[in-house]
């Protein structure tokens, strides 16, 4: 078992570089060595690849891997090329000269890996092929989308099941980043695993930084404000419509910014342009529908910025996961609205035209919606009540990584008095009423409902005049995510539903002060102050020579563009930075840095030494800082 795991390691730093494995890969590895059944769960960059690739090449026979898109297989197989591990796929867009030379090399043995859709797997063929070839192990990746429960259902999934009766003797390893336990569940029942070994990583992403804020009136300016941080960085801007795309996508191209739209009415053309673009680098953000999704490979996305509410957290941490796959500081930005909720309401009565009897579904939807706006409204540490969300605990205090433990919102001096007030004026409306009208009566508005209701008359009328309707909402949500305060929606005599507010026995307690409550509020910053820097941002670029990096950036761009693959996998972002930080004056040195393997010393090691060792000149800069 020593020997076994000195030889993995052994493979792992000569093919990836790699001298230390993360949480959970060593058990994951242990599983598909021993050929017992996996669920791996581990979050999007957590290294869930390297899980079924080091073992498929220290057993030497061929290990299928089962991939949803073509555009993912053409990465993968690229990446494990370039580093000299021997790896193809079987595509329906494959030519059939390509088709039959990669056959030939199965047929020889001389694949590792083979990545193939579902649909292709279980053509009877390939299939016999396969069990002549004795295959014993598969891996199945995002393989969630065999479960209906999941945020990217594909049907075809579902032949998977098939694997287990026509291969008995191999073992099945799934591998996904969705964190519920009823998509986990229902991997394990439809893929038909027998006794897996469950292995459920961290769900934090220590190296995001989360920031949410109310969407404003002029969403481009709050939109320039992100995208000015990080100019020249790669993003996606998530918008709700096809239509909201287009014009934002527009307006930021107007302004100079190198942005390209994404969503399913555009061509299918016009859609890889786009895909291809950004994974290239020569295209730096994209406005897109949550169409774009699976297919990004991009691991340096330094943003996600979401211009309205996703539909649920597992949707919101699905999106924002694309964003630091490197392991490097990242920034995910919500801005949403109350009116956001709404229009997905409305999108979701219309998307189930054909079942509507299914209420389950919409109350299913209803209810992971209502859970993501009081996310957006909570006033606590936003890491810890994903990870809390997800069922793991959360340690320590202040994670320096999102706008709340920034210290970017304040919290509202007198919260208990404030809080009380907006509580006894929905005691004193008899809990009849929704948000906006409980704020017009704090505020003492003068409108006619209120009047010919006798409202101005209550003890609460007009008890906030100075606080801003907006304000109020905001604290509204935030005590109904303390479980201080409850929503509902109630149908009126007309027939609608209508959300109204509705007291608790929590809420009694705070009336009675025997209960505290916080609010926050957004701190006010002067104009052109920085944001704060997060902790992963600090220390990521922590003795990293930017000019250096840039220039080491612009090599990997070339280097990439003449071989016709995605700049990542020459390096990524990570192993860049150690190079601008450590500045290795030979090629043995070189190979000590994280991400450079064998391969790609021999392919690369010598243009960025020789750019390494002119730029140490120039700048009469110390080499080998080890
Ligand atoms: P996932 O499939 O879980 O989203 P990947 O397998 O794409 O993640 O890995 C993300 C990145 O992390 C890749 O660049 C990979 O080479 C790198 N990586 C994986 N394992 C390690 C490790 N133990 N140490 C350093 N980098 C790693």
């Amino acid at each position: 078992m020593l020997a076994t795991k000195t030889a993995l390691q052994e493979i792992i730093a000569r093919h990836w570089g790699i001298h230390q494995l993360r949480a959970l890969q060593e058990p994951a590895m242990d599983a598909v060595l021993a050929g017992r059944d996996s669920l791996v769960v581990l979050p999007t960059g957590g290294g869930k690849s390297l899980c079924y690739q080091a073992p498929a090449v220290l057993r030497g026979d061929t290990t299928v891997v089962i991939s949803p898109l073509i555009s993912l297989m053409k990465d993968q197989v690229d990446s494990l090329q370039s580093s000299g591990v021997s790896a193809t796929q079987l595509d329906s867009g494959q030519s059939l000269s390509a088709r039959l030379a990669s056959l030939g090399q199965l047929r020889n043995g001389n694949i590792r890996l083979l990545f193939v859709s579902p649909e292709r797997l279980i053509q009877t063929d390939l299939c016999d092929l396969l069990q002549q070839l004795d295959v014993r192990t598969f891996a199945i990746d995002e393989a969630h989308c065999i479960s209906h429960w999941g945020h990217d259902f594909r049907p075809e999934y579902r032949q998977l099941r098939i694997l287990t009766t026509m291969f008995p003797r191999a073992s099945i390893h799934a591998y996904t980043a969705t964190a519920t336990q009823q998509v986990r569940q229902d991997i394990i029942e439809q893929l038909g695993l027998r006794n897996p070994d469950l292995l459920v990583g961290n769900f934090d992403r220590p190296n995001l930084t989360y920031r949410i804020a109310a969407r404003q009136g002029n969403l481009t300016k709050q939109v320039m404000d992100v995208v000015n941080r990080h100019k020249s960085e790669g993003g996606i801007i998530y918008c709700l419509r096809r239509a909201d795309v287009d014009d934002l996508s527009g307006k930021l191209t107007a302004l100079g910014v190198n942005a390209m739209p994404y969503h399913a009415g555009l061509t299918a053309a016009q859609r890889t342009a786009t895909q291809d673009a950004f994974s290239d680098e020569k295209c730096d953000v994209v406005v897109a529908t949550v169409a774009f999704g699976m297919g990004i490979d991009r691991s340096n996305v330094r943003y996600v910025l979401h211009t309205a509410m996703p539909k649920s957290i597992e949707h919101y941490q699905q999106e924002t996961g694309r964003a630091g796959r490197d392991g490097l500081e990242a920034e995910c930005v919500l801005l949403h609205s109350g009116a956001d909720f709404f229009v997905w309401k409305s999108m979701i009565e219309k998307s189930s035209p054909d079942q509507p009897a299914d209420s389950s579904y919409i109350e299913n939807s209803m209810r992971q919606m209502r859970d993501m706006d009081h996310y957006c409204r909570a006033a606590q540490c936003r890491h810890r009540l994903l990870v809390e969300h997800f069922d793991q605990s959360w340690e320590g205090d202040n994670c320096l990584s999102c706008d709340i433990c920034l210290g970017e919102t304040a919290a509202v001096a007198e919260a208990q008095e404030v809080a009380r007030k907006i509580l006894s004026c929905v005691a004193r409306v008899k809990e009849r009423f929704g948000i906006g009208y409980i704020a017009a009566i704090l505020r003492g508005d003068k409108s006619e409902n209120i009047r010919q209701r006798g409202h101005d008359q209550l003890s609460t009328y007009g008890l906030l005049p100075w606080e801003s309707a907006h304000d109020i909402r905001e604290w509204s949500y935030q005590l109904i995510s303390q479980g201080v305060l409850a929503i509902e929606d109630v149908e009126t005599a007309l027939g609608h539903r209508i959300p109204i507010l509705r007291l608790n026995s929590s809420s009694w307690e705070v009336m009675r002060n025997e209960r505290t409550v916080r609010l926050l509020q957004p701190v006010k910053r002067k104009a052109g102050e920085p944001s704060k820097r997060s902790k992963a941002d600090a220390s990521s670029w922590d003795g990293v020579d930017r000019d250096l990096f840039e220039e080491l950036r612009q090599l990997r761009q070339r280097l990439a563009a003449k071989r016709g693959v995605p700049p990542y996998i020459i390096f990524n972002d990570n192993t860049l930075r150690e190079l601008a930080r450590i500045r290795p004056g030979s090629l043995p040195k070189m190979r000590m840095i994280s991400g450079v393997g064998d391969v790609k010393l021999r392919d690369f090691g010598g243009e960025f030494l020789q750019l390494l060792i002119n730029h140490c000149q120039r700048e009469h800069l110390p080499m080998d800082r080890f």
